[in-house]
C-alpha cells in the first residue's frame, strides 16, 4: 500500500546515460543527480563527459562520473561497463540518449515538384548512403548495443529500467530527414519489442519522445546561421506546437524520473511525448 509518493526509491541507484554530455543529456544528468541517482555519463566526448560529471557532482553532492566510449563499439562499451561497475557499482538504469541528425543525411529540398527533375541531387535521389547509414546507425544501433551491454546487471538483479530517447519523427516523419525519421520510428518499435521480451525479468523498457528543443543537431535547420532568425522551418515548428515555443531540456526530467521510478512499476513499452502539444495537433 502506498503511504507517501516520492522518487525516494531512485536514491543511490546507478544509471548509465549515453550521449550525456549533449544539450539534452546535460539536463537529464542534473535531473538524475537531484534525485540522488549515481550517474555515469557515457559519451564519445570523454573530456566533456568528465567535465560535466565533476560539475554536477559538486552541484548536487551525488556521485557522477564521465566515461569516454562509443555507442557503436561494443568493445568500448564493455570497457566502460567495467569502469562503471568498479566506480559506482551494479547498473540499475540505462538511458539511451546518444543520437542525432546530420547534414549528410538531410535532403536540401522538401519535395520533388512535377517537371523539376534537374535538381535531383538535392532530393532523396542524391542522398549519400554513407551519411544515411551513419545517422541510422547512431540512433538505432547506438541504442541496441548499449542495451545489450548495460542491462546485464539488471537481468541478474531481476529489476531495472531502460529509457530510450525517441522523437516526434517516430510518429510522423519530418521532411528532409529520412534516416533520422526511420531510425527514431525503429526506436519506438524496438521499445515495444524489448518491453515484451523482458517483461517477466523485472526490467521495464520505455521511451520519451521530445518535441522540439533548439540544440546542436537541429540548429542549422531551424535558425539562420548569419542572422540568428528563425528559418521558415523553425517558424512552421513553432506554429505547429500549440504551446507556441520550443521546449527547454529541463522539461524532460519529470517524464524521465516517472518512468525510472517504481511509481510507474506497471508501465512498460510506452513512449511519452514531451512536446508542448505538437503530436496532438492536426494543424487546424
Ligand atoms: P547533442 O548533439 O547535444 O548530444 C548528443 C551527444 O551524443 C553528444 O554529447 C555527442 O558527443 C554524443 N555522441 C555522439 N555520437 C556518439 C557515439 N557514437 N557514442 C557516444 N556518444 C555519442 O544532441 P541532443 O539534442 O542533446 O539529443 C539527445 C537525444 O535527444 C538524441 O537521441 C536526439 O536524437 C534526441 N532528440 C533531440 C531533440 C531536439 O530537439 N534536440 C528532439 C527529439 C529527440
Amino acid at each position: 500500500m502506498i503511504t507517501r509518493i516520492s522518487f525516494d526509491d531512485l536514491k543511490d541507484k546507478v544509471c548509465v546515460l549515453t550521449g550525456g554530455a549533449g544539450v539534452i543529456g546535460s539536463s537529464l544528468v542534473r535531473g538524475l543527480a537531484s534525485a540522488g541517482v549515481k550517474t555515469a555519463i557515457v559519451d564519445l566526448n570523454g573530456e566533456a563527459a568528465a567535465g560535466l560529471a565533476a560539475e554536477v557532482a559538486q552541484e548536487y553532492g551525488t556521485a557522477v562520473i564521465g566515461v569516454g566510449a562509443s555507442v557503436l563499439d561494443k568493445e568500448s562499451l564493455a570497457v566502460a561497463k567495467k569502469i562503471i561497475n568498479d566506480k559506482l557499482g551494479k547498473i540499475n538504469f540505462l538511458i539511451n540518449g546518444a543520437g542525432g541528425n546530420s547534414p549528410a543525411a538531410t535532403t536540401q529540398l522538401e519535395e520533388i515538384l512535377p517537371g523539376n527533375l534537374t535538381e535531383l541531387e538535392k532530393t532523396f535521389y542524391g542522398l549519400s548512403m554513407d551519411g544515411f547509414q551513419k545517422v541510422y546507425d547512431l540512433n538505432f544501433k547506438g541504442t541496441l548495443l548499449p542495451t545489450m551491454v548495460f542491462t546485464v546487471d539488471m537481468l541478474e538483479a531481476g529489476k531495472g529500467g531502460v529509457l530510450n530517447i525517441s522523437s516526434m519523427n517516430a510518429y510522423k516523419p519530418l521532411t528532409k530527414i529520412p534516416a533520422y525519421s526511420a531510425a527514431k520510428a525503429s526506436i519506438n518499435n524496438f521499445t515495444e519489442w524489448l518491453a515484451v521480451h523482458l517483461a517477466k525479468t523485472g526490467i521495464r523498457v520505455n521511451a520519451i519522445a521530445p518535441g522540439f528543443f533548439l540544440t546542436n543537431q537541429n540548429r542549422f535547420l531551424l535558425t539562420d546561421e548569419k542572422t540568428g532568425e528563425a528559418t521558415a522551418r523553425g517558424k512552421k515548428i513553432i506554429g505547429s506546437t500549440p504551446m507556441g515555443k520550443y521546449g527547454e531540456p529541463d522539461d524532460l526530467n519529470g517524464a524521465m524520473l516517472y518512468l525510472l521510478s517504481d511509481i510507474s512499476s506497471f508501465v512498460t513499452g510506452i513512449c511519452i511525448p514531451v512536446d508542448g502539444g505538437y503530436s496532438a495537433y492536426g494543424g487546424v
